[in-house]
C-alpha cells in the first residue's frame, strides 16, 4: 500500500502560494490509518518512552495511538488560551505566519523520556518550539517523529540537536 497515494495536495491553502499536504484522506481509510500508526511506531526503536507529545491539532491524530502502543502518557501542546491549568509558552515562526504554543507545567517530569510527534515537518519552527518547552520542564527528547517531511523547507536543520525521523518525504 502506497501511503503517499492518500496524501492530497491543496494549492493556495491556507494562503496564496502554499501547497498544503492534506492528510485527511489517509485518516478516512482504515487500512492506511492502521499501517501509518504501525510504521510511525516502528521508527521509534527500543528506548522506553514516558510521554508522547502531540501538537494541536493534526499532531493529535497519531500521537495518542503511539502513546497507547508505547504504554506512555499523551501530552497535548496547544495554541494560546486553550489550556486551563498553569502553563509555559513559546513563540515560534511558521511556514505561514507566527504563533505561540503552550503546555501544562505538570505535563512532563524532570528526566522523563519524550517522543515528539506531528503530522508535518515544514520549516521546523513548531517542533523546535516544542523542544524548548520540553527542555524547560527537564524532559529528555528521544525522537522528533513526523508523518511527512517537506525536505525542501529544511526543517531538519532547525532540529539538528535531535533525532529526527519521518515516514513520507517530499
Ligand atoms: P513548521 O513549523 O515546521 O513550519 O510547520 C509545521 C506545522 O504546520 C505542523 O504543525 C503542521 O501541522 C503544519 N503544516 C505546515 N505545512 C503543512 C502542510 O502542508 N500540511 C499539513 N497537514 N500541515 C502543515
Amino acid at each position: 500500500m502506497d501511503l503517499k497515494s492518500f496524501i492530497r495536495d491543496i494549492d493556495d491553502f491556507p494562503q496564496q502560494g502554499v501547497t498544503f499536504k492534506d492528510i485527511i484522506p489517509l485518516l478516512l481509510d482504515a487500512n492506511a490509518m492502521r499501517k501509518t500508526s504501525k510504521m510511525l511506531f516502528d521508527m521509534i526503536g527500543e528506548t522506553k518512552i514516558d510521554k508522547v507529545i502531540g501538537m494541536e491539532s493534526r499532531g493529535f491524530f497519531f500521537a495518542p495511538l503511539l502513546a497507547d502502543k508505547l504504554n506512555a502518557g499523551f501530552v497535548p501542546v496547544r495554541k494560546p488560551g486553550k489550556l486551563p491549568f498553569e502553563k509555559i509558552s513559546h513563540a515560534y515562526g511558521l511556514e505561514y505566519g507566527t504563533d505561540i504554543l503552550e503546555m501544562h507545567t505538570d505535563s512532563i517530569l524532570r528526566g522523563e523520556k519524550v517522543l515528539i510527534h506531528d503530522d508535518v515537518l515544514a520549516t521546523g519552527g513548531t517542533a523546535a518550539a516544542v523542544c524548548k518547552l520540553v527542555e524547560q520542564l527537564g524532559g529528555e527528547i528521544v525522537q522528533c517523529n513526523f508523518l511527512i517531511e517537506l525536505e525542501f523547507l529544511k526543517g531538519r536543520e532547525k532540529l539538528s540537536d535531535y533525532n529526527v525521523r519521518s515516514l513520507l518525504k517530499y
